[in-house]
């Protein structure tokens, strides 16, 4: 190939925003005319590539919007250890459908048990899926809120949770708040409604939720709006940090052991 159309090709890559395939095109060729390759082969080879870089940056894009505390996945939850999470409904939640519908996502359960683990992993699922995900805790959630507000800044606060396909809110009803707090989670949670899906970790019972927001009345009226359209998954069991140190002989077995 001619150097005016090897610099012509690139060009045009680069124009068409196919920048991986611009930078491999030297190897790309090499390699189809060693493996002789036919000429839909080697567009199969080009196209793929430039596919699966895109994607790739896509998902590390995804994956630093997301802010997430720490690295989990799926294939790292031992669902064995586990077995009150139903493996099946959490590779359907995985595949992120629910978002179309803006259904939200409730993992009970006491300390320990993996409810963070699996929220991460399944916001990372959502965001290979192709959608956005936001993750944040309860405790920073409401300290930004209410700095926004005394900011006079709620309202672009509020458009910036309300803007991810999934908010993934951590650790709910750990401290009790106040009830300026609860009236700020009610705003996000009416903005969201049916537009945008929530995943919620929570140690709590809902029956416990009135206590947890100081407000029995703005509790009901934020639980009617996140258990409408919900998938709720209540994790029983051990905590998984307990079980490691019984296995370490740090901690001495229960005296019931919980299925
Ligand atoms: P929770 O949020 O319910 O308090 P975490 O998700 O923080 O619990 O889990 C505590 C630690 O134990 C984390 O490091 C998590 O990765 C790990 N863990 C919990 N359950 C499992 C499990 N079934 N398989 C693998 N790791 C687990
Ligand atoms: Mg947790």
């Amino acid at each position: 190939m001619s150097a005016i159309v090897h610099a012509r090709v690139t060009e045009h890559l680069q124009r068409l925003r196919l920048g991986h395939v611009a930078e491999r095109l030297d190897a790309l060729l090499t390699d189809a005319a060693k493996n002789e390759r036919t000429f839909l082969d080697f567009l199969d080879v080009l196209l793929g590539e430039e596919i699966a870089s895109k994607h790739h940056k896509r998902l590390v894009m995804g994956l630093q919007i997301a802010h997430f505390p720490a690295a989990k996945t799926l294939d790292g939850f031992d669902f064995a250890l586990q077995p009150s999470v139903d493996k099946r409904l959490v590779h359907e939640v995985a595949t992120g459908r629910f978002l179309a519908n803006g259904e939200n996502v409730l993992l009970f359960g006491p300390p320990g048990v993996g409810k963070t683990h699996l929220a991460i992993a399944l916001g990372r699922a959502v965001i290979e899926a192709g959608h956005s995900a936001l993750f944040v805790s309860t405790t920073a959630l409401l300290g930004a809120l209410a700095k926004a507000e005394t900011e006079g800044q709620l309202d672009a606060k509020l458009a910036f949770y309300a803007k991810p396909k999934l908010l993934l809110i951590d650790e709910l009803g750990y401290l009790p708040f106040e009830r300026r707090s609860a009236h700020l989670l009610f705003q996000l949670v009416t903005k969201r409604y049916e537009r945008g899906s929530l995943l919620i970790t929570t140690n709590q019972a809902v029956t416990q939720w009135g206590q947890v927001f100081g407000d029995e009345v703005l509790a009901a009226a934020i639980l009617d709006r996140l258990l409408h359209h919900s998938h709720t998954r209540m994790i029983q069991g051990e905590s998984y940090r307990l079980r490691q140190k019984r296995k370490a002989g740090f901690v001495s077995s229960p005296k019931r052991e919980p299925r």
